[in-house]
């Protein structure tokens, strides 16, 4: 079959001939004709907001600990509120600043002038993104840098808050953010990365139209991070519903609200029962968080389902091992146990789910649940494009030394949740696969880079993560935040503070604040999108199943 044609990012064919040598590619590849990039915007609004966020952060913690300690009252609450906005809100600008004069200083001193060095990111998770900002701070000192992002979807999605989206508590454009802006210095391609080539240092990227495209490169980032791991088992892949991507989100919503509204139709008992069984397999954050979410979800609309009892929805949470959270301490997680159980969600502990079909789930004890909806977050697997490339890997994760280059390579680096990154704290155990040490591991591998490129040693990534925060639902989490632990209504409002706060660009905090008040105010909407109206089975677990394992 003949090679299709490939493209230099200014539009230039290059043919086949040169990839495989690489003889055009550095010259070719250069980026001449595209327009020069916006300057970044300006940072007082943002500085004011984001010291406004600080104080309700510290607002909160105050009133959560020292001042019931004072016997203060509900009402006395609101005035250190309003002092605390005004007072961070105006100190907001000049701690921006001065953060930002801190990063400056701590940018590699006496960088050796570069000649043209084209970096290239491929995904723009929490780690891709991570990695082209820092590398925006650095270009004032490297004036040759040429970085190219390249991603699936053009924004970064912020997945802790994608539950809320899927029950409904937040807009699904709300959590997403455009990766023009949050990186607004970077070159970003919206393209499928279809394969690596690192002989001649070139990545194949087939854009939005189908054009397939050659990206060469001097150094390579992988933050592909990773995908459902929907095991094999019988009929999973096609009846499991994952939560990952925004899609899955709003498929997860309209699916609930589906159910409800078959359930409402339903004049059988038994199957009624079937349409309102919402299994959930894993209990970790991911299935401890979903269970939680699509509960509240559920008894939110219920009054506009009469035909529907408050006591016929029925909710279970399947794990394997005997108790669920295993991150978190043994107090915290008997909490969320008794927190889920008291609400009348089931747990199955010690088992796993070992097949599906439309109308039931098995588990492996032979219990069989019947069910219309099962929602898996029984672990991840790291992105099966890897799976390709002649890297060492364990679990398909790419092995990286504790400066996170890639092992055995000199030009490719690797972090986030397709990395085996090793915690040197912890004699090498891997590091836990979250937004915060991806974001971490971004900052380090930027700085890493570049200190490669400018003929200094690369820098040990020492990272221990600042503890773990889950929803519980109804006002409600239990969080482990630098040895303290919070748990019911308090922990609730640290992590809506804390997601907030970490939440990029100002316009969507506003609008997420803005969700959540309205939330408040009036019941979640039920009216259903495109995709439940269509009907049929997932299509993108199935897809992901199919996916080589790698
Ligand atoms: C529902 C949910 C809730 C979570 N909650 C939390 C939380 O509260 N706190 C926390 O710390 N962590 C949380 N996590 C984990 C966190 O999201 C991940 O650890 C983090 O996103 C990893 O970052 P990453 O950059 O490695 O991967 P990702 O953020 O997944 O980014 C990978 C990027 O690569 C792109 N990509 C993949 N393949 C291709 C391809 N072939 N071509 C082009 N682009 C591609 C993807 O589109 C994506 O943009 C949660 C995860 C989920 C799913």
């Amino acid at each position: 079959m003949a090679r299709p044609e490939l493209v230099t990012p200014n539009g230039a064919s290059m043919g086949t001939r040169a990839v495989r040598t690489g003889r055009h590619a550095g010259r070719e590849g250069r980026i001449t004709g595209d327009p020069p990039l916006p300057p970044p915007s300006d940072p007082l609004a943002s500085g004011v907001i984001e010291g406004m966020l600080v104080g309700v952060l510290a607002w909160a913690v105050l009133s959560l600990t020292l001042l019931p300690a004072l016997d203060a009252t509900a009402s006395s609450l609101f005035p250190v509120l309003l002092v605390s906005l005004c007072a961070s809100g105006t100190v907001g600008p000049g701690l921006q600043a001065a953060l930002r004069q801190r990063h400056q200083r701590r940018l590699p001193a006496g960088a050796a002038p570069l000649g043209r060095r084209r970096v290239v990111i491929v995904g723009g998770g929490f780690g891709g993104v991570s990695v082209a900002r820092r590398l925006e701070q650095l270009l004032p000192r490297m004036p040759g840098l040429d970085v190219t992002l390249v991603s699936r979807s053009n924004y970064l999605l912020f997945t802790p808050m994608l539950m809320e989206v899927a029950a409904g508590t937040v807009g699904s454009g709300h959590v997403s953010v455009p990766l023009r802006a949050a990186c607004p210095r970077t070159r970003f391609r919206q393209a499928e990365v279809d394969s690596i080539d690192p002989a001649v240092r070139l990545v194949h990227v087939r854009g939005v139209g189908g054009a397939l495209e050659s990206l060469p490169y001097d150094h390579l980032v992988l933050a592909l991070g990773a995908v459902p791991n929907v095991c094999d088992l019988p009929g999973v892949a096609d009846n499991a519903l994952t939560l990952k991507t925004l899609e899955d989100a709003r498929r997860l919503r309209d699916h609930v609200i589906g159910r409800l509204e078959q359930a409402d139709l339903e004049a059988d008992p038994r199957e009624r029962r079937r349409w309102l069984t919402f299994v959930v397999a894993g209990g970790g954050f991911a299935g401890t968080e979903a269970v939680a979410g699509v509960f509240d979800l559920v008894h939110s609309v219920l009054s506009y389902f009469p035909n529907v009892r408050r006591a016929e929805p029925r909710f279970v949470l399947v794990h394997s091992r005997e108790r669920i959270l295993p991150e978190l301490g043994g107090r915290l997680a008997r909490y969320a146990h008794r927190r889920l159980q008291d609400r009348g969600i089931q747990l199955r502990l010690g088992v796993t789910v070992v097949g599906a079909s439309q109308r039931e789930v098995r588990l492996s004890d032979g219990e069989v649940l019947p069910a219309r909806t099962l929602i898996w977050a029984a672990g991840t697997r790291p992105s099966p494009l890897l799976g390709a490339l002649p890297l060492a890997r364990q679990a398909g994760a790419v092995l990286v030394d504790p400066t996170l280059r890639v092992r055995g390579s000199s030009d490719m680096w690797a972090l986030g949740d397709c990395a085996r990154v090793p915690d040197v704290e912890r004699g090498g155990a891997p590091q836990p696969p979250t937004a915060q040490h991806a974001e971490r591991q971004g900052k380090a591998v930027a700085e890493n880079l570049v200190a490669a490129m400018t003929g200094k040693a690369p820098q040990v990534f020492r990272y221990r993560g600042l503890g773990f925060l889950v929803p519980l639902g109804h006002q409600s989490a239990a969080a482990e935040v630098r040895g303290m632990r919070f748990s019911g209504l308090p922990a609730w409002l640290l992590w809506r503070a804390v997601y907030l706060w970490k939440l990029p660009g100002l316009e969507k905090r506003l609008r997420v604040l803005l969700d959540w008040t309205i939330e408040l105010f009036f019941p979640r909407d039920i009216a259903l999108t495109a995709g439940e109206r269509r009907g049929g089975p997932d299509p993108s677990a199935r897809r992901r199943a199919r996916q080589p394992a790698a």
